[in-house]
C-alpha cells in the first residue's frame, strides 16, 4: 500500500501573512502555524472564510513563532472545535499570549465600530473574528514549552525538532520526521528566517538536511541594506530631525523590532552618536510587555547580549518612558519637539501611532522612519510610496514630515541569507511561501532553478503528495 503523506497550504500561499500549513501522514493531522491574514479589506474577509479543513480533526498545531501572522488564527480554530496540543517554545507561549489578547480586543472594536456605523457586509456583519474569551480558551491548549534541539514526538510517525530561526524571540524553524507504511520522508518549515551579526538573538540555524523545505520568501527578490548603515540612518534621522526641532515617531513592531530600537537608542547615547536631552517613549502596552517578557527568556539571548546584560540594562535608553495609560500617551502630543515615540501598529493599520501620525506627519520639522515591513494596502506602505496626503480618523493629513524608510533592521533574512540558510543539500523540492507572488516568490523561482533545486508555488488548499 502506497503511503500517505500530504502537505497543503491554508495559508500564505502566493501571499505574504496567513501562514498556515497542514501535513497529514497515516491518521496523524499536524498543523504549522494558523496566522492571521493582515493587509487590505479582501484580507479581512479570508480570515472569516473556512479553514479548508476541520479544525476539530488536527492533532497538534506546531507554532514557528508568535507574529499575528503566524498565530493570528488559532482563536478562532479553537472556537471551530480544535481540541489538540499547541507545542511551541517558552518565550513564543508567552508572547503568543500578549499577541492574541491584543488582537482579541482589536477585533472585538472593530466588530464594534462596523456594528455602529452600519457597515454590514455578508453575514459576518458585526461579528469579531473572535473574541477575548477565545483567545483565553485557545491557552488551554498550549503545552509542556518544547526546547531548541530537543525531538518530540508529534503523533503516530511524526516527530518534531525545533531550530533556533534567529528571527524573534523564541522563533523556530520546524524539521518534521515523517514516517508510514515503511516509507521515512522529513519536511522542514523554515517559519520565519532571521539574519546573522544581530544583536540579543542567535543566529538562524541552518536548514539540516530534508527531503523537502517549505520556504518563506519575504525578501526574496532583494537584499537589505547592511545592519551598521541602518544603524547610522537611525541615528542620522534622530539628529537631524532634533537639529530642526521637531519629533522622529518610529512605526515599530511590538516584539523584536521595539526593543531592537530600544538597544540602539541606549547604544547610540553612551557613545555619543545621539544628543544627550533625548526624550524616548515606548508608546505600546503591548511593546512594553513583550520587553518583560524578553528580560525572562535569556535562554534566547546570544553571548554578546548576556554578557551585555550582567552590565546593566541594554533596553534602558536616556530618559526612557514606557506610557501604558492613555491620558499618558495623549500627553506625548503636545511635546513639540527632541523626542523619540516608538508606537504600533508597526504598519500603521490600528493602535497608537496614528495619534502620533496625525499630530506629526503635517509637520515639516517632524520625521516619520519606517523600520520594519509595509504590507501593500497599509498605511505605512502609502506613506512611504510617497503618499503627498493621507487619511487618518476621517482627516486628511498633509504628509511634509521627512519619511524615511531603513529596511536594515528587518528580521527577515533577505535573498542572500534565504539562500543561504537553504544551502546547497540535494532537496526533492522546495515550496515556496510567505512572499509577495510577481517578487519574492518569482526571484527566489529563479534563483533555485540556476542552483538546480526544484521548487513549487504552491496554491490556495492544494493537496501535494510527499512522495
Ligand atoms: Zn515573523
Amino acid at each position: 500500500m502506497n503511503p500517505r503523506m500530504v502537505y497543503s497550504a491554508h495559508g500564505a500561499a502566493k501571499q505574504v501573512t496567513g501562514s498556515c500549513h497542514l501535513v497529514t501522514c497515516g491518521d496523524t493531522r499536524v498543523l504549522i502555524d494558523c496566522g492571521l491574514f493582515q493587509g487590505g479589506n479582501n484580507h479581512h474577509d479570508l480570515n472569516f472564510d473556512p479553514f479548508g479543513f476541520d479544525p476539530a480533526s488536527i492533532d497538534v498545531l506546531l507554532l514557528t513563532h508568535a507574529h499575528l501572522d503566524h498565530c493570528g488564527r488559532i482563536p478562532r480554530l479553537v472556537r471551530q472545535g480544535f481540541r489538540g496540543r499547541i507545542l511551541a517554545t517558552a518565550a513564543t507561549r508567552d508572547l503568543a499570549r500578549i499577541v492574541l489578547l491584543d488582537a482579541a480586543g482589536l477585533q472585538e472594536e472593530d466588530a464594534a465600530r462596523a456594528e455602529r456605523s452600519g457597515q454590514r457586509r455578508g453575514e459576518h456583519a458585526g461579528e469579531p473574528l473572535f473574541t477575548l474569551d477565545d483567545a483565553f480558551h485557545s491557552f488551554d491548549y498550549f503545552d509542556t514549552p518544547v526546547a531548541y534541539g530537543q525531538t518530540v514526538v508529534v503523533g503516530a510517525g511524526v516527530t518534531a525538532k525545533f531550530l533556533d530561526a534567529g528571527h524573534i524571540l523564541g522563533s523556530a524553524s520546524i524539521l518534521l520526521t515523517l514516517e508510514d507504511r515503511g516509507q521515512t520522508r522529513t519536511v522542514l518549515f523554515s517559519g520565519d528566517v532571521g539574519n546573522h551579526d544581530r544583536p540579543i538573538l542567535r543566529d538562524p540555524t541552518p536548514a539540516p538536511a530534508a527531503d523537502y523545505v517549505v520556504m518563506e520568501t519575504t525578501y526574496g527578490n532583494r537584499p537589505h541594506r547592511s545592519l551598521p548603515d541602518s544603524v547610522d540612518e537611525l541615528y542620522r534621522a534622530i539628529r537631524e530631525t532634533f537639529a530642526r526641532g521637531g519629533n522622529v515617531v518610529i512605526p515599530s513592531f511590538a516584539l523584536e523590532r521595539a526593543q531592537e530600537i530600544l538597544y540602539y537608542l541606549h547604544r547610540g547615547a553612551v557613545e555619543g552618536q545621539l544628543p544627550e536631552h533625548m526624550h524616548v517613549f515606548l508608546d505600546s502596552p503591548m511593546a512594553i510587555s513583550a520587553t518583560d517578557i524578553f528580560r525572562r527568556h535569556p535562554e534566547c539571548f546570544d553571548a554578546s547580549f548576556l554578557a551585555q546584560l550582567r552590565e546593566g540594562d541594554p533596553f534602558a535608553a536616556p530618559d526612557l518612558r514606557f506610557t501604558r495609560d492613555t491620558s499618558q500617551s495623549m500627553s506625548i502630543n503636545r511635546i513639540e519637539g527632541g523626542a523619540v515615540i516608538l508606537a504600533g501598529s508597526g504598519m500603521c493599520t490600528g493602535g497608537r501611532v496614528r495619534h502620533h501620525l496625525k499630530h506629526n506627519l503635517w509637520r515639516e520639522r517632524s520625521s516619520v522612519v519606517f523600520v520594519g515591513y509595509a504590507a501593500e494596502g497599509t498605511l505605512a506602505r502609502r506613506i512611504v510610496d510617497g503618499a503627498r496626503a493621507v487619511r487618518i480618523f476621517g482627516e486628511d493629513i498633509q504628509v511634509r514630515a521627512q519619511i524615511w524608510t531603513i529596511n536594515g533592521f528587518s528580521a527577515h533574512a533577505d535573498q542572500g541569507g534565504l539562500l543561504n540558510w537553504l544551502g546547497d543539500a540535494p532537496r526533492r523540492k522546495v515550496f515556496l511561501v510567505h512572499g509577495e507572488y510577481e517578487r519574492g516568490m518569482a526571484a527566489m523561482t529563479e534563483q533555485l532553478t540556476r542552483k538546480g533545486i526544484p521548487s513549487q508555488i504552491p496554491g490556495m488548499h492544494e493537496s501535494i503528495l510527499l512522495a
